[in-house]
């Protein structure tokens, strides 16, 4: 066994080395990252694996009824939670899982992979010639302070800003005090229910 852990102890070695020839080597740094980076943080301290306290990732309609048992009982699916029509009319069901997803990036930490990421980009000499493409709805690269949000791209937005279709208003004017933080989604995870949809009228 200590033979084997040897061998991939070299082999990770040598890829390391490979990684870090190629990254000196070329002109330029793009670093791809997707919900799988953001799972990696814990939420109020606690370890990610311990149950209830991680980001989730919703791997299709498996992964979100795994997270969200009572969204099984009604077979809401992955599919249905990107439809529009969904979106309007069942307001309280969408709003339950991104409401949770709402709170729980909230609570999330950045985690020691954002330093090294940082680090990398500063110790390759790239900090002008590099880009983050990221795939996560989070804002954790920006709450981390480390990344220059100009260089920073985020495919899908983010779940932390929301803004009304049709009257521009943000979660912050709708939400208590000004500060979207503070809005209560008030989760019924029994249910699978948001009570506190936001709403601008
Ligand atoms: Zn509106």
């Amino acid at each position: 066994m200590a033979i084997i852990n040897f061998i991939k102890r070299i082999m990770l070695q040598s890829k390391l080395k490979k990684a870090a020839q190629a990254i000196l080597k070329n002109h330029s740094l793009l670093i791809c990252s997707g919900s799988g980076f953001t799972a990696d943080c814990q939420l109020d301290g606690e370890s990610p694996s311990y149950e209830g306290h991680h980001v989730p990732v919703f791997r299709g309609t498996r992964g979100l009824w795994r997270e969200h048992p009572a969204l099984r009982n009604q077979m809401v699916t992955f599919d249905n939670l990107q439809e529009h029509s969904f979106f309007t009319d069942n307001p309280h069901k969408y709003w339950f899982v991104y409401g949770d997803l709402f709170e729980k990036l909230q609570r999330a930490e950045p985690h020691q992979g954002y330093t090294d990421l940082a680090n990398l980009i500063k110790l390759s000499g790239k900090k002008d010639k590099h880009f983050v493409y990221h795939d996560g709805v989070d804002k954790l690269y920006q709450e981390s302070g480390r990344f220059d949000v100009n260089k920073l791209v985020q495919a899908k937005g983010s779940v932390m800003d929301w803004q009304c279709k049709k009257c521009s208003l943000l979660l912050e004017d709708v939400a208590d005090n000004g500060d979207s933080r503070s809005f209560d989604f008030g989760l019924d995870r029994i249910n699978g229910l948001a009570q506190g949809v936001p709403t601008c009228h």
